[in-house]
C-alpha cells in the first residue's frame, strides 16, 4: 500500500474533526494562511483564457522571470536552466526519478523526501541534524554515515537539503552550509536544495550553490512565500543540461506543463513587482511574530525547541517533560494532543525521527484567521499577537501544555 503523505493526512483528520464540531488547534498543517494577493489574482484572472499546454519547461517568459529571481538573490541563472511544474513536489519526484544512487537526508527533513525516494527504489540514509539548526546533516556525522552507508551496500549519490527547514523552522549558517557542501564535493553527491522558504528566513540566507553551483538543483515555488500552495507553482534551477533533459521527459510524460494561466501568475509574482514584495515582507513578519511567541510558549512550558529563525513551524522536543506524560513514542504523544486536548502536530517519526523521541512539528501558520478579513488584519497588524484569535489560540496552547504534565 502507498499511504496518504503524513502533511495532507493530518491536515484532512483535523478538519475533519472540526466539521464534526470538536475544538481543534490546528498546528498540524504547513500551509501558508494567508490571502491571495488582490494584485497577483488579477494577473491570474488576466491569463484565464490562455489554453494551451505550452512548452514543458515553461513559457520563455515564466522561465525568465524565475531566473531573474534567483539570479537576484545571488544565484546566477540562464533561463533555460529553469523548469516549471505544478509544485516544486513533482519537481523533487522527477530529480529523485533521474538521478542514479541513494538519497542522504537530514533527520528529520520534510515528509516528502523519504517517501519519494521509496517510490522512486532508492534507499534513505538519515543522518542526524546539528544541534543549532535543521535542513542539513551535522557535517561532523557526514562522513562516517556515508561509509556506512557504502559499507552496506547503499550507493549515497544524491543529498537533500532544506534551507530554511521544514520542519525546525531554522536557517542553517553558511558555516554549516560551506562544511556539507565540501563533503558533498569530495563524495561526488549531487545536492538538492529546496528553497521552497527562502523569502522567510529572519537571518541570512544561504545556497549551496552559492559553492557549488554547478552541483546543486535548486527548487522554489510560491506556495509559502506569496501562500500560494493551492495554485500548485514549482519551479527548479537544474545546472546540468542532461539533468534537466531527464527531468522535462519525465514531466512530457506525467504532467506536461504547469497549467498556462499559472505560469502568467508565476511570471508576473517572479519578476517582484513592488507590492509582491510589500506582501512577502508583511508576511514574513507575520510568520516571525507568532511562531516567536508561540516557541516561547513551548519553552516556558519545559519543552527543548530550537529558536525560530525562518518560516512558520518549531520543533519542540517534550522530553523534559517524559515522567510526568505516560507516554512512550512521539505519536502516542500526538495522538493524545489531538484526542484530550484538541492540539492537532505531526509526529518526528514522519520526518525521519526516531519513533520514541517527544518531538514534533508544529506549523504556526494557520493561526492567522479562519476568514480572508482576519488573515488581512494579522497581515497589516503591527503586533499581531495581539489580535484576540491568535492570542487566544496561543492561550489555549499554554494551558493545554501546562495541563499535560
Ligand atoms: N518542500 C518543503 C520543505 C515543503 O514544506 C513543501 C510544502 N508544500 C514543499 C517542498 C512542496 O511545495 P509545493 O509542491 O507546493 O511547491
Ligand atoms: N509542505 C506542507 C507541510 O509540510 C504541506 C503540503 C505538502 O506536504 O505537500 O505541511
Amino acid at each position: 500500500m502507498i499511504p496518504h503523505s503524513a502533511t495532507l493526512a493530518v491536515n484532512e483528520k483535523i478538519n475533519a474533526r472540526r466539521a464534526a464540531g470538536l475544538p481543534v488547534l490546528h498546528l498540524g498543517f504547513g500551509e501558508a494562511g494567508l490571502p491571495v494577493h488582490p494584485d497577483v489574482a488579477a494577473a491570474l484572472a488576466g491569463a484565464v483564457t490562455e489554453n494551451s499546454y505550452g512548452p514543458v519547461a515553461g513559457t520563455p517568459r515564466a522561465r525568465e522571470a524565475a531566473a531573474g529571481y534567483l539570479s537576484r538573490r545571488g544565484t546566477p541563472t540562464d533561463p533555460s536552466q529553469i523548469v516549471l511544474a505544478p509544485g516544486s513536489k513533482p519537481l523533487l519526484y522527477a530529480l529523485l526519478a533521474a538521478l542514479p544512487g541513494d538519497v542522504v537526508l537530514p533527520a528529520p527533513s520534510w515528509v516528502s523526501y523519504a517517501a519519494q525516494a521509496q517510490l522512486t527504489g532508492k534507499r534513505v540514509i538519515g543522518v542526524p541534524i546539528p544541534p543549532e539548526a535543521g535542513g542539513v546533516p551535522d557535517p561532523d556525522l557526514l562522513e562516517p554515515a556515508l561509509a556506512k552507508a557504502r559499507a552496506d551496500g547503499a550507493s549515497p549519490r544524491i543529498l537533500v537539503l532544506t534551507l530554511p527547514d521544514n520542519p525546525t523552522g531554522t536557517q542553517a549558517s553558511a558555516g554549516l552550509v560551506e562544511r556539507v557542501c565540501d563533503i558533498a564535493d569530495r563524495h561526488d553527491l549531487t545536492i538538492i536544495s529546496d528553497e521552497i522558504y527562502r523569502d522567510l528566513t529572519f537571518t541570512a540566507h544561504v545556497s549551496p550553490a552559492t559553492y557549488l553551483p554547478g552541483r546543486t538543483v535548486v527548487t522554489g515555488g510560491l506556495s509559502k512565500n506569496m501562500a500560494l500552495g493551492g495554485w500548485r507553482v514549482g519551479f527548479a534551477r537544474i545546472p546540468d543540461p542532461a539533468l534537466r533533459e531527464d527531468v522535462i521527459g519525465i514531466a512530457s510524460e506525467v504532467w506536461s506543463s504547469l497549467a498556462a494561466p499559472m505560469q502568467a501568475a508565476a511570471a508576473h509574482v517572479l519578476d517582484e513587482p513592488a507590492e509582491v514584495n510589500a506582501h512577502i515582507a508583511a508576511s514574513r513578519r507575520l510568520h516571525e511574530s507568532v511562531v516567536t511567541a508561540a516557541h516561547r510558549i513551548f519553552v516556558e512550558a519545559g519543552a527543548l525547541c530550537r529558536p525560530p529563525t525562518a518560516g512558520f513551524y518549531l520543533y519542540p522536543d517534550l522530553e523534559p517533560l517524559r515522567p510526568g506524560l505516560n507516554v512512550t513514542t512521539g505519536v502516542e504523544l500526538t495522538d493524545r494532543l489531538l484526542d484530550e486536548h484538541g492540539i492537532g502536530v505531526l509526529a518526528g517519526e514522519h520526518f525521519g525521527d526516531a519513533p520514541e523521541a517527544l518531538r514534533f512539528r508544529v506549523a504556526t501558520s494557520l493561526l492567522y484567521g479562519r476568514t480572508a478579513e482576519q488573515r488581512w488584519e494579522a497581515l497589516r497588524s503591527d503586533d499581531p499577537v495581539t489580535l484576540p484569535w491568535i492570542a487566544d489560540s496561543l492561550a489555549g496552547l499554554g494551558s493545554a501544555l501546562a495541563r499535560l504534565g
